[in-house]
């Protein structure tokens, strides 16, 4: 069975009270335009439910960047999963490479959230990817198998139906440089091979395993033309409905 495309946008710590719905609204047109494509936005946490009402109902997942592993209690700062549906989230980030470099967090860590979403009957988009020096030493497909066998310990093949693999090369994010088609492709069909061989190959064939890093619509097409790359995680350039919109009409056609 083809894999739908799912194109996430990343939108980091940017946007505001009035230019993030106003951006929720042009993503909303595209993703009525290109129902070929599953589309979510991940937004801050302070503008959740206003983006949320932005995209009535439209089709586009409203997604967080992170969440906490507990149900509630004494965790000055964090914000449960429940707190999240409550703002009606179906979607949400793990291990993505600013959260594992910038804020330290763990395989570990990322494994207990990934879990709790899952848990929470959400989806769960987990990101992995190795830094430069990793590539440059050849490690990429260690490093890869290693984020993915720790973040998905524990997660049924059941569950892998809720699972999105970002596969995001940290040395391609926010840099302009992106991975060649070749080189994204190889990583992607590696890693479908280690959820072959953590699960099945039903399981391995049904998971959309999407390409992050200086994704833009000028290298959209061709990267998402690979036959193991089902769409994408956009950061900088899912700012801009008129940045986004293409990469989800060519993931859409691909
Ligand atoms: C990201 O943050 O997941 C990302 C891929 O960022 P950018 O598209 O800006 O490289």
């Amino acid at each position: 069975m083809p894999r739908k495309p799912y194109v996430g946008g990343n939108w980091k710590m940017n946007t505001d009270r009035v230019t993030g719905p106003a951006l929720a609204r042009e993503v909303a047109a595209s993703a009525q335009a290109n129902p070929g494509c599953e589309v979510a936005v991940f937004v801050p946490f302070p503008y959740l439910w206003a983006v949320g009402e932005a995209i009535g109902s439209a089709p586009v997942a409203l997604g967080a960047q992170d969440c906490y592993f507990e149900p509630g209690g004494a965790f000055t700062g964090e914000v449960s999963l429940g707190m999240l549906q409550d703002c009606r989230v179906t979607d949400v980030l793990t291990g993505h490479s600013e959260r594992r470099h910038v804020l330290g967090e763990t395989d570990e860590l990322i494994n207990r959230k990934t879990l709790a979403v899952l848990e929470a009957g959400m989806t769960c988009v987990l990101c992995i990817g190795e830094l430069l020096e990793e590539r440059e030493a050849g490690q990429t497909d260690v490093v890869n198998e290693r984020q993915l066998r720790a973040g998905l310990a524990g997660v049924t093949a059941v569950q892998m139906a809720r699972v999105v693999i970002a596969y995001e090369p940290v040395w391609a994010i926010g840099t302009g440089k992106v991975a060649t088609p070749e080189d994204a492709q190889a990583a992607h069909a590696r890693c479908r091979a280690v959820l072959e061989d953590l699960y099945d190959s039903i399981t391995a064939d049904a998971t959309r395993i999407i390409y992050g890093g200086s994704l833009k619509p000028a290298n959209a097409a061709e990267l998402l033309a690979q036959p193991d790359i089902d769409g994408g995680l956009v950061g900088g350039a899912s700012l801009k409905g008129a940045d986004f919109g293409p990469i989800v009409e060519a993931a859409g056609r691909a």
